[in-house]
């Protein structure tokens, strides 16, 4: 737990499967990511989201 970064456990927000969290995860980055917009490439963050949401939904 050195880092802060917002993990929340599964669950937390009322009703969202992982799938749902880590799609809006993604989505909410590639909004919020200066890299992400200016380029419109997935920056390193962005790639780690996605891969994570890829995974969630191959494995819903
Ligand atoms: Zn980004």
């Amino acid at each position: 737990m050195a880092d802060s970064t917002d993990e929340k456990p599964a669950g937390e927000e009322a009703g969202l499967s992982g799938l749902q969290q880590a799609y809006t995860a993604f989505i909410v980055h590639t909004q919020q990511c200066a890299v992400c917009r200016g380029t419109g490439i997935d920056c390193a963050d962005a790639a780690a989201l996605k891969t994570a949401w890829r995974e969630a939904r191959a494995a819903a």
